[in-house]
């Protein structure tokens, strides 16, 4: 279905942070399907680990006990209490809309008859399913969709006061965030944010559910962005880089709020099924063995420096290996895209003049300095192009 406009480029293997095309091609990739692989492509252990549970079992459902899950599930708790378990629960889902519908859901039950609304911010990306959507604050995309699920308001992103007005305890049960606005343009919230959020949270007995579907699992140079500040979270949910592209996610909630399920309450055929599972065990496995958050951090600092250097840049935002390159007023950023991707380079634009970088984890110094190259000369080209029109129409 005509859902997406797609480039005119097929890849068909991938290795690193390398990708090839039908032609034969080589690009570098710095979007990694979306902030997915960051382990790089065909990584040796999640491939490994697929391969040889392809062999031995692919599907039994969750209507029995599985070893695998517990302990992926205490991965992920001690992760997110970086190092201490956070004695939380986790739920399995295949993606980062059914982590969050799970949320919205956990959410209503603990919250009660007539307690059922989540406040999320404008600007934000929460999934496609009707509620998630609707609880992604911008309202072009619900337009062609209504009525949109009942449930749901929004306040301006990073604005205390408006969450403090719109935090009406008597009827809403959480707030649903992200800590950096990804889809949004890469916009971090300002600091101070969600520790003021955590703060009104506790005074009205309201969740914090934050989305770490794009900056969770070491990506912003912590294993979750909420740790850059010091609070702790009701609900976590993930996605994207968990499976390192096997299609996989995950509800973490706090053990008193999980506790508002009960059997039946909630479900999924494939969530957390074996295949997907053996992924996340070896790509959290690998992540901590080299200190993945860490690697965000060295390397997001030296491609930073690097792009805020290309002429016609005017800032780059965001944290660790997820950083958005706000173009000068007038340079067209998907063009910019474009004529990466003729260089060999893949990026994406997620709003008007900004550029998404997401590389993997593992990329090299050598890289990174490739890639803001060939951004250099791709913003050079389209800006050439901009005046020579211009010199036309004059
Ligand atoms: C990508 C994304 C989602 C949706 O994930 P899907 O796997 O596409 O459903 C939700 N929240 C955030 C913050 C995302 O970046």
């Amino acid at each position: 279905m005509p859902t997406y406009r797609p480039a005119p480029v097929e890849f068909v293997s991938g290795e690193g942070c390398r990708l090839t095309d039908a032609n034969g091609k080589t690009y570098l990739d710095f979007l990694s399907g979306i902030a997915v692989t960051s382990l790089g492509h065909s990584h040796p252990a999640v491939r490994d680990a697929v391969s040889a549970q392809l062999g031995r079992l692919l599907h039994v459902s969750n209507l029995f006990h599985s070893g695998l899950n517990e302990e992926v599930a205490g991965t992920i708790d001690l992760l997110i209490g970086d190092g201490q378990p956070a004695e939380g629960k986790v739920f399995f889902t295949n993606s980062g809309a059914e982590s969050n519908e799970c949320a919205i859901k956990l959410a209503r039950r603990y919250g009660g008859p007539g307690r059922h609304v989540v406040v999320s911010a404008y600007g934000s990306f929460h999934g496609r399913t009707l509620a998630t959507l609707h609880a992604t604050g911008q309202p072009t995309k619900h337009e062609h969709f209504a009525p949109m699920p009942e449930g749901f308001r929004h306040v301006e992103y990073g604005d205390i006061q408006a969450l403090d007005r719109a935090l009406d305890a008597s009827v809403v049960t959480a707030v649903l965030l992200e800590c950096i606005e990804g889809e949004g343009g890469v916009i971090p919230a300002p600091p101070g944010y969600l520790g003021a959020v955590r703060k009104l949270c506790d005074e009205r007995n309201i969740l914090m559910m934050l989305d770490e579907v794009q900056t969770g699992l070491g990506r912003t140079g912590r294993w979750f962005a909420f740790q850059h500040e010091q609070i702790k979270p009701d609900v976590v949910t993930l996605a994207k880089a968990l499976g390192n592209g096997m299609p996989v996610g995950a509800c973490w909630a706090r053990a008193e709020v999980a506790s508002a399920f009960a059997p039946g309450d909630h479900g999924t055929t494939y969530g957390g099924q074996p295949l997907a599972m053996s992924a996340v065990r070896a790509t959290l496995k690998t992540m901590m063995e080299i200190d993945a958050p860490r690697l965000a951090r060295e390397q997001g600092a030296y491609l930073r420096r690097l792009a805020e250097a290309i002429p016609g840049v005017s800032s780059v935002r965001g944290a660790g290996l997820l950083l958005g390159v706000v173009l000068d007023e007038g340079i067209d950023a998907t063009k910019v895209v474009d004529e990466a991707l003729e260089r060999g380079l893949v990026l994406n634009s997620p709003a008007p003049g900004v550029i998404r970088l997401a590389p993997p984890l593992i990329v090299t110094p050598a890289e990174c300095s490739e890639a803001a190259a060939i951004m250099e000369l791709s913003i050079e080209a389209v800006q050439a192009a901009a005046s020579s029109r211009e010199g036309v129409g004059s």
